[in-house]
């Protein structure tokens, strides 16, 4: 291919919006173009790269027998009414109308409608077991659209839905998409981790994430060096401290003005935080989004609250809930702003972190202005109406497997998979006949991968100052013949020979045939990451070329053939990445 040719606009500089390095080399590398918040055009080169990640996705998939398929993007809401998930997944669905005023969501995910599918193309037990997948533009009006492909509206993912007949046979299923994308994600060339997940509003019981580790990503991540334990921090479990034994004191109220926090209430009476009680309070709401009911929960002073525990122990969708106002839950239920304690509240529900079971004397709010209590027992001066694990599993604390103290680290969710079980099959009537006729839900497993995120991911892991370097596995071009002056017939003829020789070797080239200055053509061939620079000037006369590997700093002199052969090699043990 002749860069003389094709369009290729790269910018010295992307717009300031651009946060992340690896947004900003997407869009300084003509890779990809912002048309709406979160809603990208991916240019020439951008959409070779998606093929590519594509690639690998659809051979590995298919290698455990799954099928593709392609469902619309346009969905009816019925379905989503059906499953429950019209309500719960709020207002990230992408709701349309059609002109009859039909309602209408575009996918965000399609566990609804593959579920249909095999309502209306499966029955007997003798197909089973399924896997059908698709890779599809998808849909969600996320909260805060930014970081590029990271978190866009508009993005591509492979979805992968499996169907057994029992639990077993899902856990078989399950262990084959595991496999297969830690092939995928390797085969990319990151660098990731994968973690037990919560299942969020998808429902089942287990997950997997496949985080691409990156200071830059959006997932918090903890785990054990001494033992295999990994998880996301919504996830990871807590091991509570046991309450020191003490003989219970009285309850008493003592005037603490002007504090409140939990630092100043400690230092005003001068008692460790582990020793005070923290109050957060909140108002969760029905399926009309009518407020419903306030939430009053209570941790350790010197912990954090964990919101996906905390919204899993309510079992309601995690846009049913915010913090409330506290004027108006304070006439309500007796909390006073600042001044919140657990001892005496009414018409609220009261969420304990397990770690205060047992405590006795512990320090916490009085509900009234410039009030704090002493002395307060769990169980003798409140109890909980949910006494549960609700707290964020910190760097440093045991690990809830073997004890030694964790650690924290960020990763990019490139992909997630899940055990659902039943959940859709039986909200949607879903059934197969058995050896003896009858009839029997699915278990199901659903397993996504972001393809568009993967890419993003990719440039994050590998860059350098001057541009992106792309992986020989999904890289646009895997060499890129620069030629320094184009209009030299030596140059041009030496140029050709080397482009046809790759290709016969099923190797993309690019020719930078331009009529630039040298020095723009490299910074560009740097830029955009293509792997292998073959650069032809005036040696060509002599058959002589010089030859770089972009991740390399060094480049040699070699004779054309050498190249040709160097290039061959290095193609042939990395483009399939493994
Ligand atoms: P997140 O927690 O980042 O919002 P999610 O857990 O809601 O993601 P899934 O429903 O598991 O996402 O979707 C499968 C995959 O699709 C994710 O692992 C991720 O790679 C990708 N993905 C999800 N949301 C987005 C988005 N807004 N932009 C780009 N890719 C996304
Ligand atoms: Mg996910």
């Amino acid at each position: 291919m002749k860069l003389s040719k094709m369009h290729l606009r790269t910018l010295r500089e992307a717009s300031k919006e651009a946060e992340l390095e690896s947004h900003q080399l997407l869009i300084r590398a003509n890779m990809i173009r912002k048309e709406a918040a979160g809603v990208y055009t991916f240019m020439p080169l951008g959409w070779k790269v998606v093929r590519k990640i594509e690639d690998i996705v659809r051979y590995e998939q298919d290698r455990i027998g799954a099928e593709e398929l392609h469902m619309p993007a346009t969905q009816p809401a019925e379905l989503w009414q059906e499953s429950g998930r019209w309500y719960a997944y709020g207002p990230e669905l992408w709701r349309i109308q059609d002109r009859n005023n039909r309602d209408f969501c575009l996918a965000p995910t399609c566990e609804e409608m593959i579920t249909n599918i095999v309502k209306n193309e499966v029955s007997s037990y003798k197909e089973l077991p399924m896997n059908f997948y698709q890779i599809q533009l998808k849909y969600r009006d996320e909260a805060r659209p930014r970081y590029g492909l990271m978190r866009s509206r508009e993005f591509l993912m492979k979805d992968a839905y499996t169907f057994d007949r029992n639990k077993e046979e899902l856990d078989a299923s399950y262990e084959e998409e595991y496999k297969s994308y830690e092939r995928i994600f390797k085969r990319c060339g990151l660098n990731f981790r994968v973690v037990e997940a919560d299942n969020g509003a998808i429902g089942g019981s287990n997950s997997h994430e496949f985080s691409a580790l990156s200071s830059n990503g959006e997932s918090e991540l903890v785990y054990c060096e001494s033992c295999d334990m990994a998880a996301t921090v919504e996830r990871a479990a807590c091991v509570d401290e046991k309450p020191i034994v003490e003989e219970p004191q009285e309850l008493k109220k003592v005037h603490t003005p002007s504090t409140k926090t939990i630092k100043e209430v400690c230092e005003y009476l001068g008692i460790d935080k582990k020793k005070s009680i923290k109050a957060l309070m909140f108002v969760t709401y029905d399926e009309e989004l009518n407020p419903s009911e306030y939430v009053a929960v209570f941790i350790r002073g010197d912990r954090e609250l964990n919101m996906v525990k905390l919204v899993n122990a309510l079992d309601i969708p995690e846009h049913f809930i915010e913090f409330a106002d506290e004027n108006d839950m304070g006439p309500a239920t007796g909390i006073v702003g600042g001044f919140t304690g657990p001892v005496g509240l009414h018409n609220c529900k009261v969420v304990v972190d397990s770690e205060l079971e047992g405590t006795v004397n512990m320090c916490t709010g009085a509900n009234e202005e410039d009030y704090h209590y002493t002395g307060v027992c769990y169980g003798r001066d409140y109890k909980a109406d949910i006494l549960t694990d609700v707290k964020v599993l910190e760097e440093g604390a045991p690990c809830p497997k073997c004890g030694k103290p964790v650690k924290h680290t960020r990763g990019i969710e490139v992909g997630q998979i899940f055990k659902l079980g039943t959940k859709y099959s039986e909200s949607l009537k879903t059934y197969y006949k058995d050896e003896k006729g009858n009839e029997n839900v699915y278990w199901m497993g659903c397993y996504g991968i972001g393809i568009t995120r993967t890419l993003q991911a990719i440039v994050d892991q590998c860059h350098d100052d001057k541009g992106i370097i792309w992986p020989i596995s999904v890289a646009p071009y895997h060499v890129i013949i620069t030629l320094i002056k184009p209009e030299d017939e030596a140059q041009k003829e030496l140029a050709d020979r080397i482009e046809s020789e790759l290709m016969k070797n099923n190797i993309e080239v690019l020719v930078d045939d331009r009529k630039e200055r040298a020095g723009v053509k490299f910074n560009d061939a740097d830029l955009i990451g293509i792997p292998i620079r073959i650069t032809i000037g005036k040696m060509a006369g002599e058959g002589k070329v010089e030859y770089k590997l972009r991740r390399d700093s060094e480049m040699s002199v070699l004779t054309a053939e050498e190249a040709i052969s160097s290039a061959k090699k290095l193609i042939e043990k990395e483009r399939f990445g493994i």
